[in-house]
């Protein structure tokens, strides 16, 4: 690869947060080279600006400086050189979440996003990655980039030194862990993967985890290829990393190509020698299947939006109630299929779902298809207001794939369901799309594709609950199922029509319901409350307060706002039937 383009990463100030990237262009563009750093990272719809992170970046070429023009918030134009020409910039890596870089004593994490500039013009040439471990320091490397083979820097396994991508593209899917992680592998229809788990966490139950995952990889791998069980990542790799940073309360996930970053809190871990499952494993098991599962949908079966990605701005698409509510629906029930939870435990799970949905007002001003094409300055930018203005088209969306899965199912008697539409587009559109054809499912495909798939015309349940904002009516495909979804209050007592959140000792309003109790009052989110007829109010007495009053009674209620004291008279509302349960309608039906 000798026209390869060259990065070299060391971790040069851990105290700092700070790394050094060289990058080393054999054949920069004569009339001088641009290069970009991303301004997001796919999977994270949301413009982030990694640039802002370089804090110094210079350019020589035959041992001689080059000037480096700054054209815009992320891209650089060195001066016209000959030979090769060779960019080092210093990153600042201090960012705790699964979409940049972060750096101390203990590990580093990286998103190729994050640290690696973009050759313009020559993304398509292959990369070569050169890893130098921190002084005084027994790293490991984990990543699911391969080895640069028969190159004489060549890393071993878990090791620093030469590893390669195929274009740029590959280069910052395949993000880099390293440092002293607590490691388990295990291998899936053949396939090695392997769990890494950074930060502190005593007795960690890795068998467990490995035996859990590796039986819902199984499962994941012989559904989307029954005949042949060959894992999706054996295109671009050997293996398939999980990387988890363990925190106090972090959650969140980004998938990839060939590994998935994720963020999970301590406790939701499982305990050597403690058999029993917490909801918060069993959350964190949904995680890991909803991010492999995007190892086929949207790694590979992806909206032609992204068929490439364009890092320079948002790429917007009406779809992500497929590729993340698809994903949604399946992660939790793929958990079943595998054995590890309970049908009693997914339906719970469900159930909340459905719950969310239901108790948000905007899920009728906005569709999933408008969530999808707004992601980048609406579901990624959330405030007080959401709750009321839009819908989000991971929960929606997942609710929009069960009614559809069921509405196949019995249109077709038995015959025919999602799965069969997921197969369909990962044959025509996932299997094959690093090998040679990166071809997108347009925007308008679903309803054809779905036909195809199941002799079934959904048109109409499209054109209502994907692209209009109405509910999909589950308690009527659930009971043809034999299910019962019934709703009721999740508390007995009267209410305000807002959503609380603590601050410090006080009670501030997050959330006002539009057409609610404290909306008709003039009550405002981030009113603070003060007093409930004279009665103060304080974290953790509210409901004590509301449970001497009845839905109609007329309350006074004092609240600062800008540190000024108000008076609002409010009429307090009878609580709406928000919570969902499904019960199998054979079983007696639960007393309220
Ligand atoms: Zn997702």
């Amino acid at each position: 690869m000798t026209d390869a383009i060259l990065y070299r990463l060391e971790p040069t100030d851990l105290a700092g947060h700070r790394c050094t990237v060289t990058l080393t262009i054999p054949e920069p563009d004569p009339a001088g080279q641009r290069v970009s750093l991303p301004a997001w990272i796919p999977g994270s719809y949301m413009i982030r600006d990694f640039a802002r992170q370089i804090e110094r970046i210079e350019a020589r070429s035959g041992g001689r400086r080059v000037v480096l023009d700054k054209l815009d918030k992320h891209t650089w134009q060195a001066a016209p050189c000959r030979g090769p020409l060779q960019i080092t910039y210093v990153v600042y890596a201090w960012d705790l979440s699964v979409r940049a870089a972060h750096l101390d004593e203990t590990h580093g994490f990286f998103n190729g996003t994050s640290v690696f500039l973009r050759v313009a013009g020559q993304e398509d040439k292959p990369c070569l990655l050169e890893l130098v471990p921190p002084r005084r320091q027994d790293w490991k490397v984990y990543t699911s980039l391969p080895e640069a083979p028969g190159h004489p820097a060549r890393a071993p396994r878990h090791g620093f030194g030469m590893y390669q991508a195929p274009d740029y593209d590959a280069l910052v899917d395949h993000p880099i862990e390293m440092g002293t992680p607590q490691v388990a592998s295990f291998e899936a229809h053949g396939a090695r993967h392997e769990l890494v788990f950074t930060g502190n966490v005593p007795n960690l139950d890795l068998e467990r985890l490995s035996d859990d995952i590796r039986k819902i990889c199984e499962k994941q791998i012989a559904f989307f290829e029954p005949r042949t069980r060959r894992a999706p990542f054996l295109d671009s790799t050997d293996r398939y990393v999980f990387m988890t940073m363990v925190t106090g309360d972090g959650y969140g996930g980004l998938e990839h190509r060939a590994s998935t970053a994720l963020m999970t809190s301590r406790a939701d871990l499982p305990v050597h020698g403690r058999p029993e499952q917490s909801d918060g494993y069993r959350n964190f098991l949904g995680l890991v299947s909803h991010e492999y599962f995007h190892t086929w949908n949207v790694k590979r079966i992806k909206p032609a939006a992204f068929a490439p990605y364009d890092l320079e701005r948002e790429n917007h698409t009406r779809l992500l109630w497929l590729f993340e509510g698809f994903t949604s629906y399946y992660d939790d029930l793929f958990v079943l299929r595998a054995g590890v939870i309970t049908r009693q435990d997914y339906l719970r799970t469900l159930a909340k779902t459905i719950s969310a949905v239901h108790s948000a007002p905007g899920r009728f001003k906005q569709s999933v298809a408008e969530s999808s094409f707004d992601a980048w300055t609406r579901y990624y930018r959330q405030d007080e207001n959401s709750p009321n203005a839009i819908v989000s088209y991971y929960t929606k969306g997942s609710l929009v794939a069960l009614g559809l899965d069921l509405l196949l199912r019995q249109e077709s008697r038995g015959r025919h369901s999602l799965d069969d539409v997921m197969r369909l587009l990962w044959t025509r559109y996932g299997r094959n799309f690093y090998r040679g054809a990166p071809e997108g499912v347009p925007e308008d495909a679903m309803p054809g594709l779905i036909r195809e798939a199941t002799g079934i015309d959904v048109g109409e349940f499209l054109r209502r609950y994907v692209y209009g904002r109405e509910d999909v009516p589950l308690e009527a495909l659930l009971a043809r199922q034999g299910y019962r979804l019934t709703w009721k209050t999740p508390s007995p007592l009267p209410s305000l029509g807002v959503k609380t959140a603590r601050q410090g000792e006080e009670v501030r309003l997050a959330t006002v319901y539009e057409h609610g109790a404290a909306h008709r009052a003039g009550l405002s989110a981030h009113d603070v409350l003060v007093a409930i007829d004279g009665v103060r109010v304080q974290h953790g007495n509210l409901d004590k307060l509301l449970a001497r009053y009845r839905p109609g009674d007329v309350v006074q209620v004092h609240a600062f706002r800008r540190d000024e004291l108000r008076c609002f008279t409010l009429k307090l509302e009878a609580p709406a039937e928000t919570e969902c349960v499904i019960t199998p309608a054979s079983e007696p039906f639960p007393a309220r």
